[in-house]
């Protein structure tokens, strides 16, 4: 049941204007994970910016489409937010087959593998999120399925032991990682095709602002696009998120909830990111490397354990942007803060 009416349910029972007050400070809104879903492209062809990775997706789509065979392996790589994911999804759809999802982690043994290979259809897509975290049991048991279509299963233990061989449809592995260094050599050679995402420039985050404002039915000015744009930090998903926050921002300030360039300035201000992009965690790991590392270099896991932060987390969500803009270097020594970093912190 919508939202909508579920509030105008209450709104009759109560008959009061409170109640109607309360239908109308909560707009029709689709729950999140739906919405996230609208926002996200379904084919190849609404796919913005990546051009050349969406340019070769798509030959070897027609080419593996013309010979009526499954798509060959494919290995994504990149940080989070960039659309590993969606490229997954939108290859099962236009092959006309379904998706399944899992994670690295969440495949402990050899026996969680065992239902997606028994549901891959022929020609279905197996996403898996985080490959390089696949434990190495379970990696070596897929090595075969991706190459043969072939499950070795063994039976028993020591003189007693045996393996039966178990035939699996054809289907292809879409594997995802934000760290492709982690990937032993023999789970990487097993992808046909390598990508690298990288992050979007501001042109095509702004299109993607744009175009997602329209399907959330909301007017928005072209300064708030590409203010909201400047600010996602090179990533379509901070982009969505920083548009629901703005239009949520705008529906609370302003009756019409458009999203002026004024509103889009206010919204963002209050979630104190910079006109870089730079969020509180941003700047706080620079601070860091300035005042307790004299600037470097600094290990990461002592960074980490300084800012009280997982380091992973450092190093997936915090270290590619900051790298990418100059204000950090990675030295064979350490982390290091680069001129334009103290400057920008100097001025943040
Ligand atoms: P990843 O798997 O790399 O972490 P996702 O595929 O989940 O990233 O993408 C995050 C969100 O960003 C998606 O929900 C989608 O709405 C949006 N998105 C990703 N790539 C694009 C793109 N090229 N164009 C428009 N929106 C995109």
């Amino acid at each position: 049941m919508g939202r909508e009416r579920i509030h105008k349910e209450a709104a009759a029972k109560d008959g009061g204007s409170h109640a109607e007050e309360t239908a109308r400070a909560v707009p029709f809104e689709l729950d999140d994970q739906k919405l996230d879903e609208e926002l996200r492209p379904q084919y190849l062809a609404d796919v913005i910016g990546q051009k050349k990775v969406v340019q070769r997706l798509q030959i070897m789509l027609d080419a593996t489409r013309k010979r009526g065979e499954p798509l060959a392996h494919v290995l994504l790589d990149g940080p989070p937010g960039l659309g590993k994911t969606t490229l997954a999804m939108a290859l099962a759809r236009e092959m006309g087959t379904e998706c399944q999802i899992t994670s690295g982690p969440a495949l402990t043994a050899p026996k969680d593998v065992l239902p997606y290979l028994s549901n891959a259809s022929h020609g279905s897509v197996l996403f898996i999120d985080e490959i390089h975290r696949l434990p190495p049991a379970v990696e070596e048991f897929i090595y075969p399925v991706m190459e043969d279509f072939r499950v070795d299963i063994v039976l028993g233990e020591g003189l007693n032991a045996r393996t039966i061989n178990m035939r699996l449809k054809p289907f292809t592995v879409v594997g995802a990682t934000t760290r492709s260094g982690m990937l032993t050599a023999p789970l990487r050679d097993r992808f046909t095709f390598r990508e690298h995402l990288d992050f979007y420039d501001d042109h095509d985050l702004v299109e993607i602002v744009e175009r997602n404002a329209k399907k959330l039915r909301t007017e928005i000015s072209p300064a708030a696009s590409a203010e909201i744009a400047s600010r996602s930090r090179g990533t379509p998903r901070k982009s969505n998120n920083l548009l629901r926050w703005t239009r949520d921002y705008a529906t609370v300030h302003d009756t019409s909830g458009h999203i002026s360039d004024a509103m889009a300035k206010a919204a963002l201000a209050m979630l104190e990111i910079d006109p870089r992009g730079l969020e509180d965690q941003d700047r706080r790991y620079l601070r860091t490397v300035v005042q307790v590392f004299g600037g470097g270099p600094a290990g990461l896991a002592a960074i980490a354990h300084t800012m009280n932060v997982p380091p992973d987390t450092l190093e997936d969500e915090v270290e590619p942007f900051l790298l990418r803009c100059g204000l950090i270097q990675r030295t064979p020594r350490g982390r290091m803060i680069t001129p334009s970093g103290i400057s920008h912190l100097s001025s943040h």
